[in-house]
This record gives structure tokens, C-alpha cells and sequence, in this order.
């Protein structure tokens, strides 16, 4: 089976290798040169949207996915009458734009932070006095880790926030006073079967994902958010890995965003899960059945931003993942799993890496 990549960064790397378990090839399409999934299968050196290359995916695979959102949806419903294009190109459009992300949880009854639409700044002092104060001004497209979003705390952040944002499409959305955040991570192949991961707190900073602990011990929290998940897979008819990302309030969870994709907060599955996220995905494509993901012991995986230090290299605690990219301020160039028999020596081992990362 050769499955079509759109993409070919550190998800499309990690895909590649679970393909190879599964005797599978993929084919990349990418515009930077020597990306990481160079590592495990070709790369079509092409812009996302490029027509003609993605007419070769189309020809010479019989699946094609995409492990990036921003991707064009009209290049994949372009190619979507040829090969099968998996996650649906809607669930992609819907998660491309916050609005459109919003009014599908709150159609689904899935609970929210509240939220109104801004197009002037007059929109914005609307929303501050109807959701009140602090509120975030979020672009509703192209905004990832943190990226694009603005705290408004008082009245006088308001032209500041304008200044900074204006122009585009935005959306004000409640500032939630979390308790901590989750994500549930889930997959559905072509039949309609689901599977579902333990529900796996994460820890951010600066907007960016910076750890992730799974399974969370809360029975009543993995219920209700499997049901959101489960609602949501169905309602667009999905096929594929999808994650989805909440605030935990109390015994409350409010949405914030899906993936519609593999998943940085799933990363602990490859030690951690059978299978790991990135195998359920390929299985889920190609109509593979889904088996109940057989979870052991306690996972941690923390992101490595920026460099990867050589004191974390010599570590032998876990599993180190070297994305092999170009180190850059901020740039997220690995991530290392450890899976321990307690929630406590899981939590003691993340620290200690951490140790060696500051
Ligand atoms: P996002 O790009 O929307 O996932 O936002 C990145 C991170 O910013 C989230 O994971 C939260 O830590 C924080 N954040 C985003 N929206 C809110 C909100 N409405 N209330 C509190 N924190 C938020």
C-alpha cells in the first residue's frame, strides 16, 4: 500500500517509520529542502498546493492524508475525486477556521468557552462587555501554538490588541481559569469504528505544548470527553486520527480546538500505546480494523524546544526522538518518552529530564 503525505515534518517522520511496520510506503510532498520525513520515504520537493504534484500523489498512491493544516482545501477536494482523501477535507476546513470550529462543538453540544465573531474593533468592545473581561482575540485562521492571539485584561488593552490583530477575521473567546488542560485523541476508519486513547493531560507554556502525562486517573473526564470525541468523528463522517484539546474546569470540560490529524500531545503512544497513534492513523485510512489501543504502564514525553542538550542525549531513562532538524530558538527539534510503572515515578523521571533541558 502507498500512502500520499501532504507534509513531511516531524509528524510526516513519524507516520513513515509506522508505515514501515506496516509494510507500507509513503510519499511526501514538501517545500523545504531535506525535511524530516526525508528519513523514511521520498519527498516531492513541492509547495502544498502545487497541482502537479499533487496529481502525482494522486496517481501513484492509494491514499493520500496530510500531516499539516494549512493545507489549501481546495487543493485536497482537487485530488479527492481521484484517491481517497483522508481526514475528510471538511473536517479540515472546519478546523482551519475557529468560527466554523465553534459552531460545530456548540451544534454538537459539546460545552465552550464563550465566544463572538470580530471584524472591527467595534466588535471587539461589543465582545468585551457581552463575554466580559479577561477575554482572548484569536485570528480565526493560520494561528497555531499560541501564535496570533492576543490577552485582553482591561478596557485600555483594547486598541492595543486591535493594533495588533486587526485587519483579519478574529474571533474574542473567554479567558478560561482552567484547572489544567487534556486532550482526547481518537480514530475512525471508512466502516465507522472508533477507537479512543486514555484522555492525556498536557501542560503548556508560551501557547506551546510542553508536556503531556497519560492516561489521566479520571474516570467521569475520560467518559464525558470520549462522547464529545465520539460525536464529533461521527458527525464528520471522519476517517482518521483526531485530537481533540479541552480546558478541565471542575468536573466541566470545555472545548478548545480539534486536530484533524496525529498529534504532539499523542506522542507518548508510540513507548506508551498498541497502537501508537501514528499506526492507528494508516490502519484507520486504509480501512484497516481498529483494535482498543492496549496502554502500559504511565507515559511522559517532554518536548525539546530550541536545542537538544547533550546532557538529555545521555540520558537512558526513556526514548529520546530526534526530529534531525536544524536547531532554532524555539523550534521543536525532538521530544523524549519515559513510561514508568507509577504516576509518581513517571512524574519524577519527566523532572529529572527537565532538569537537563534547563
Ligand atoms: P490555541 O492555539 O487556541 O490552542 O491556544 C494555545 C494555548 O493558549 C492553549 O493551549 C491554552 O493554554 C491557552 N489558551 C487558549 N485559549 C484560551 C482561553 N480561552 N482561556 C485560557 N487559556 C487559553
Amino acid at each position: 500500500m502507498r500512502i500520499g503525505i501532504i507534509g513531511a515534518g516531524q509528524l510526516g517522520q513519524m507516520l513513515g517509520y509506522a508505515a514501515r511496520d506496516l509494510d507500507m510506503q509513503c510519499v511526501f510532498i514538501d517545500p523545504s529542502v531535506s525535511p524530516p520525513a526525508a528519513a523514511c520515504g521520498e519527498v516531492i520537493e513541492a509547495a502544498f498546493d502545487d497541482a502537479s504534484a499533487l496529481a502525482r500523489l494522486a496517481e501513484s498512491c492509494d491514499v493520500v492524508t496530510y500531516e499539516f493544516e494549512n493545507v489549501p482545501v481546495a487543493a485536497l477536494a482537487e485530488i479527492a475525486s481521484r484517491v481517497p482523501v483522508y481526514p475528510p477535507p471538511a473536517a479540515l476546513q472546519h478546523a482551519q477556521d475557529r468560527l466554523a470550529e465553534k459552531q460545530l462543538f456548540r451544534r454538537l453540544d459539546i460545552p465552550l468557552p464563550a465566544f463572538q465573531r470580530v471584524d472591527s474593533k467595534a466588535d471587539l468592545e461589543t465582545a468585551a462587555e457581552t463575554i466580559g473581561l479577561p477575554l482572548v482575540l484569536k485570528t480565526r485562521r493560520f494561528g497555531y501554538d499560541g501564535k496570533g492571539q492576543f490577552v485582553v485584561r482591561t478596557a485600555a488593552d483594547i486598541n492595543t490588541a486591535w493594533q495588533a490583530l486587526g485587519g483579519v477575521a478574529l474571533i474574542a473567546e473567554q479567558w478560561v481559569n482552567f484547572d489544567y488542560e487534556v486532550s482526547a485523541i481518537g480514530a475512525r476508519n471508512p466502516d465507522g469504528n472508533i477507537i479512543s486513547y486514555p484522555l492525556t493531560q498536557n501542560q503548556h507554556v508560551d501557547g506551546i505544548l510542553h508536556s503531556s502525562r497519560a492516561p489521566l486517573a479520571d474516570e467521569a473526564l475520560t467518559l464525558l470527553a470520549e462522547q464529545y470525541l465520539r460525536r464529533l468523528l461521527k458527525e464528520l463522517d471522519y476517517v482518521g486520527v483526531l485530537a481533540l484539546e479541552l480546558f478541565v474546569a471542575g468536573d466541566q470540560l470545555l472545548a478548545n480546538e480539534f486536530a484533524p490529524r496525529v498529534h504532539n500531545s499523542g506522542h507518548w503512544s508510540i513507548e506508551g500505546a498498541q497502537p501508537s497513534q501514528f499506526t492507528a492513523h494508516l490502519l484507520a485510512i486504509s480501512n484497516a480494523s481498529l483494535e482498543t489501543p492496549q496502554v502500559q504502564g504511565h507515559a511522559g514525553m517532554l518536548n525539546l524546544l530550541g536545542e537538544i542538550p547533550q546532557a538529555v542525549r545521555a540520558l537512558k531513562c526513556g526514548v529520546l526522538h530526534d526530529y534531525g532538524k536544524a536547531a532554532r530558538p524555539g523550534r521543536k527539534l525532538g521530544h523524549y518518552t519515559v513510561i514508568a510503572n507509577t504516576s509518581a515515578e513517571r512524574d519524577r523521571l519527566l523532572a529529572e529530564i527537565e532538569q537537563n533541558v534547563a
